[in-house]
């Protein structure tokens, strides 16, 4: 059987709305939470004279523990649809969602934004869907929850769908493409079964409207990209450069050119796991032989492509950053390394055009004089020597960097837009 794909999805919403018991009954249903927990629950449900087993007992439990300081890993967040393997990754009530988000450790492709049905729109209704739209969290799935609270009552539904679709209008989701989905996740009505609780509603469960989610973006199709690790040269070969494809794929024969250097040479081999391979394809750690070109020619941190779609050379570029910790403040004229790819170059800060509301993404100040830990802004970074970055629209891995200084990470950071050079 075909591998099913990925897809990551944030679970958003307001406090006490139902993020964590909608997560609770995904992964209840489609059969993740660990037998032996259950078993043990089982048991104890049945000590206590407790007649049946109930999903809001193991939600109980699993609360108990938590507020014990005993985290159980819930098989990693992770289920299967039909059609998907979905990870559940942070949501923005938590710290290091905007870092994970920029960093790109969990990318999320999709949001299910969780909203009571009696309490509807609150403040961090409103917050995370601002931050989702600004996080570039294109596609949307509305779960109206609690509707139990209301006897299943579709009057009360529309009410409240209405007052979130003009939400999510306001930031630039289009209503008419969102599921808006009357569900129960304490009941698990229309969650992974169809409710029969419903009749006037004929829409798709939350599982199907996973299903009908587009896929990522894969990086197959996109421009080839190897970020060079290492260069070695192997006598009766020649120069090998090493490194993992990020985006697109290498064939035997190709033509590349190694930026910023600028040089052009041909893929004589390919080499995975010490074995002679013809294509290379994103994610593979590869050694290939480039003929025409030398050892002291290229080094860590240059980056490959195809010569009609080189790499991307920057004289400057635009960045949304977040600053993680600094002593002090950020001014312009402050110079440290920017960590993209293999690539570590000195940077410096040539404008802090605005800074902005992580958590609305609103424009907080123009032009602001400082930026200081907790800030999020949109920045003009200009390369000490020449370096390849590309926006993080075009090509993800390329285009999400970390600024270090002191000996930390002092920032996280997004490519909007580049500057090429020449
Ligand atoms: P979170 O803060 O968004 O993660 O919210 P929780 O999942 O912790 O839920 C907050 C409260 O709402 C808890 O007491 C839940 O038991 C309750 N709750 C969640 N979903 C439902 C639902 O579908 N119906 C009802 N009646 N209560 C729910």
């Amino acid at each position: 059987a075909r591998e099913k794909e990925h897809i990551n999805v944030a679970m958003i919403g307001h406090v006490d709305h139902g993020k964590s018991t909608l997560i609770g009954r995904l992964l209840y249903d489609a059969g993740e939470i660990p037998e032996h927990l259950i078993e043990k629950y089982r048991k104890e449900a049945q000590e206590k004279g407790k007649a049946t087993f109930e999903f809001a007992w193991v939600m109980d439990k699993l609360k108990e523990e938590r507020e014990r300081g005993i985290t159980i890993d819930v098989a990693h967040r992770k289920f299967e649809t039909d059609k998907y393997i979905v990870t559940i990754v942070d949501c923005p009530g938590h710290r290091d969602f905007i870092k994970n988000m920029i960093t790109g450790a969990s990318q999320a492709d999709a949001a299910i934004l969780v909203v009571d049905v009696v309490d509807c729109v609150q403040a961090q209704t409103k917050e995370h869907v601002f931050l989702a739209r600004t996080l570039g969290i294109n596609q949307l799935i509305v779960a109206i929850n609690k509707m139990d609270r209301v006897n299943y009552d579709q009057k009360a539904f529309e009410k409240c769908k209405e007052a979130v679709a003009k939400l999510i209008k306001l930031v630039g989701y289009k209503p008419e493409e969102v599921p808006f989905i009357p569900v129960s996740a304490y009941y698990g009505d229309n969650v992974f079964k169809k409710s029969d609780k419903m009749p006037w509603y004929n829409g798709p469960t939350i599982r199907e409207a996973l299903d009908l989610l587009k896929p990522p973006e894969k990086l197959i199709d996109k421009p080839l990209r190897i970020p060079i690790q290492d260069v070695y040269s192997i006598s009766g070969v020649g120069t090998v450069p090493v490194g993992r494809v990020e985006s697109g794929v290498l064939r035997v024969g190709d033509k590349v050119i190694f930026e910023p250097p600028g040089v052009v040479g041909e893929v004589k081999s390919i080499e995975m796991h010490h074995e002679p391979i013809k294509e290379a394809y994103p994610g593979d750690n590869i050694g290939f032989n480039v003929r025409g070109v030398s050892k002291n020619d290229i080094r860590r941190g240059d980056v490959a492509g195809h010569p009609d779609n080189p790499p991307t050379v920057a004289r400057d570029f635009t960045a949304q950053i977040v600053v993680l910790q600094h002593p002090t403040a950020i001014t312009v004229g402050y110079t440290p390394v920017v960590h993209a790819h293999t690539a570590q170059v000195a940077c410096r800060f040539v404008e802090l055009q605005k800074k902005i509301d992580p958590r609305t993404g609103a424009v907080k100040e123009e032009n602001p004089q400082f930026l200081k830990t907790g800030d999020a802004a949109v920045v003009k970074l200009e390369p000490t020597r020449p370096m390849v970055i590309e926006r993080v629209k075009d090509i993800p891995p390329l285009g999400r960097f970390a600024v270090r200084d002191m000996g930390m990470t002092v920032a996280a950071g997004m490519v909007l837009d580049v500057t090429p050079r020449k």
